[in-house]
């Protein structure tokens, strides 16, 4: 059940009320809207549990939440849930840029992205310390050394810091260097993770799996919200299709999708959604037209030498120029970039 909370509901009532839906036997998880506060109520349905909760003090509506996902539904909340980790906010009318390269490699490439990032409009510095490759050959990331690289660009640059956690075990330490903790695609039904970011106070990017269904990956945003901590942006980054041509297909559909199914708000990954760098512009531009309210994509100084992903990494030149080219297509639906 939802319990929407009256408007002037002050702290005493909203106790008082989480009281009584414990009372009832059901978990309160409660969600700070812009305009209201809702209390999601999770448990069994039964008959005359609407009208128990009603005599909650401070309640301005009961309803049933019809959606599985509880309370990433936007059932539960009809204003776009705005996410922010130091310079990056992602659901406001401003778009959120997250950019830089796919690995941490060392520290001159790190800061050459940051800064170039930077001055082309990113808000937030993207890099991976702990690489999740499809060969146990390829080149796994700095891990440690590349989380201190990291915050060592942050305090240079200001930009938050998106980082993948790939390991239950890692948690702790990527979320004492990390702004923002990325569930990798792989990673998108490993449920013990989801709960164990959920513990954590760091925003979370959660990527759909390249098989998961939009459900499936609503549910995964579900178990990290039932953890406890709201902060959760979808990312769509392409799924597996019979189709060769790109890596991936994005289907950017998704935004417009989720938007309707959720108040969480939706990041686009152009670069591991097509694979290829000639691809990333206009895909980057679409999304911003398709209304996504954040943007993770890939830049490099040098993308023929990156440690990986350089066939679909920006140079800092193509990204400064498909920048500018958003802030125009973002105008035109009403966003800034
Ligand atoms: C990445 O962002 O570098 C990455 C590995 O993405 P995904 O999990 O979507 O493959
Ligand atoms: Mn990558």
């Amino acid at each position: 059940m939802i319990i929407v909370m009256r408007r002037s509901v002050g702290s005493d009532e909203l106790q008082q009320a989480i009281a009584h839906v414990e009372a009832l036997g059901l978990k309160p998880n409660v969600l700070y809207g812009v305009e209201r506060t809702v209390i999601a109520a999770i448990g069994p349905e039964r008959e005359g549990l609407k009208e128990a909760l009603e005599q909650a003090p401070g309640v301005a509506e009961v309803m049933p939440i019809l959606a599985p996902y509880k309370m990433a539904s936007r059932e539960t909340m009809q204003q776009t849930s705005v996410v922010t980790a130091g310079s990056l906010s992602v659901g406001g009318s401003r778009i959120g840029v997250i950019a830089g390269p796919c690995s941490v490699e060392n520290e001159d490439q790190l800061m050459q992205a940051a800064v170039g990032v930077k001055a082309a409009g990113a808000t937030a510095l993207r890099g991976g310390a702990f690489k999740p490759r499809t060969s146990p050959y390829a080149f796994q990331g700095l891990k440690e050394a590349g989380l201190k690289l990291l915050a060592k660009a942050r305090e240079a640059t200001g930009l938050a810091v998106v980082t993948e956690v790939l390991a239950t075990e890692d948690v702790g330490l990527v979320a004492e260097y990390a702004d923002v903790l990325q569930i990798g695609a792989r990673n998108m039904q490993n449920y013990r993770l989801l709960e164990a970011v959920g513990r954590t106070s760091r925003a979370v990017l959660l990527k759909r799996g390249p098989s998961a269904t939009m459900e499936e990956l609503l549910l995964a945003a579900e178990y990290i919200l039932d953890a406890g901590n709201p902060n959760v942006m979808l990312c769509e980054r392409g799924i597996r299709t019979f189709e060769t041509h790109t890596r991936f297909t994005l289907p950017l559909a998704s935004v417009s999708y989720l938007q309707h199914k959720t108040h969480l708000p939706i990041v686009i990954d152009p670069s591991h959604g097509t694979g290829h760098t000639y691809l990333v512009p206009s895909m980057t531009l679409a999304a911003v037209a398709a209304g996504a309210d954040g943007l993770i994509v890939e830049v490099h100084h040098d993308p023929a030498h990156a440690a990986s992903d350089g066939y679909q990494t920006l140079n800092l030149a193509q990204f400064a120029d498909v920048m500018q080219r958003a802030r125009k297509v973002a105008e035109a639906v009403g966003r800034t970039i």
